[in-house]
């Protein structure tokens, strides 16, 4: 009902750049090479993904906002597996609760696409259209009808960082995606579908083209890919420190603590590394906590996926010479 589901969204839905991660996941989950985000006001007013995914039948786009409505896998040892983002079928639902939703949908052996409207958790509208494949989700005017949570959101630029922050961590698990990002109807970020080098450089800093040291280990535990770069100013590198665990973004002291000592002595004052890593672990050997917005993680082989993973860092600095 209408009130589990505004509970719900309390967890799910804290701000503009949730809604963000939650419909990009949900794109890439649906296999769309392209994805496009519009926001309007730092997501505030606006917030639109439009994707060339499977889409939905009639049904299941009407069953996409019930909660606990997921498509994808429900056991928990597969909870963080790589096939899928979602998990919890819970997004949908909490968004719709917290905003005006639009959402245009086809599949591809449909003739006609379906449109459903919801506001607050209500179907207002719910209509055949014609639709290009696949699904576009707008989000409008969110938290309209939660006035409290509305006057919690931050300035505009505040907003805009962690969205721009949630869509590079998306756009790095998936350089094989092609993502565009416009706000307030100008072109932000323009990443064409590339190599994981390029889109390093293309999401995070174009300077970054002749810094990278390529990452590549494999033990029975983990396997870890990905590039370290070559430790400059603070500044510059701050944020840009990405490890994704099965594809999921996370953050670890511990890890990165692994790549510094890495570089030992060979890191100047005031500069500092970036990287982005990925480390493919057994689900069965990992422990996440579920909750949608977390990024935290525990191994259950911890110390040893820190050492393998200091150990190709060293080696990938010594190849290629940071
Ligand atoms: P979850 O992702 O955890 O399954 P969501 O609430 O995010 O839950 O989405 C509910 C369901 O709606 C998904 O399981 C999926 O079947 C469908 N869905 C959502 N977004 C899309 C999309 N962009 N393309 C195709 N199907 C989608
Ligand atoms: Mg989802």
């Amino acid at each position: 009902d209408a009130i589990a589901n505004q509970i719900a969204a309390g967890e799910v839905v804290q701000r503009p750049a949730s809604v963000v991660k939650e419909l990009l996941e949900n794109s890439i989950d649906a296999g769309a090479l392209n994805l496009k985000l519009i926001v309007k006001e730092s997501g505030k007013t606006l917030i639109q993904v439009i994707d060339d995914g499977s889409g939905m039948s009639p049904t299941d786009a009407r069953m996409s906002f019930e909660r606990h409505a997921t498509s994808k896998i429900k056991e928990s040892i597969d909870l963080f597996n790589i096939r899928t983002m979602g998990f919890r079928g819970e997004a949908l639902a909490s968004i719709a609760a917290v905003a005006q939703v639009e959402m245009k949908t086809r599949r591809e052996e449909d003739e006609v696409g379906t449109l459903i409207r919801i506001e607050g958790s209500e179907v207002v509208e719910q209509d055949f259209i014609q639709a290009a494949k696949g699904t576009s989700i707008a989000v409008k005017n969110l938290f309209f009808n939660v006035p409290a949570r509305r006057k919690f959101l931050k300035s505009n630029p505040v907003e805009m960082k962690h969205i721009i922050e949630e869509f590079q961590r998306v756009a790095l698990a998936h350089p094989d995606v092609s993502f565009i990002l416009y706000h307030n109807d100008i072109e932000v970020m323009n990443l064409p579908a590339a190599r994981l080098s390029k889109r390093i450089t293309d999401a995070l800093d174009k300077s970054y083209r002749d810094q990278l040291a390529k990452c590549e280990i494999e033990t029975d535990v983990v396997k870890i890919t990905g590039y370290v770069g070559k430790p400059q100013s603070a500044k510059k590198t701050k944020g840009d420190q990405y490890f994704f665990v099965n594809k999921r973004f996370i953050k670890s002291n511990y890890l990165h603590h692994a790549v510094v000592n890495a570089f030992e002595s060979a890191i100047p004052e005031g500069t500092h590394p970036f990287y982005t890593l990925f480390l493919e672990i057994h689900p069965e050997n990992i422990d996440i906590n579920i909750h949608p917005t977390k990024t935290e993680i525990k191994f259950d082989n911890e110390q040893l996926i820190y050492a393998v993973l200091r150990s190709a860092v060293k080696q990938s600095i010594g190849v290629y010479n940071l």
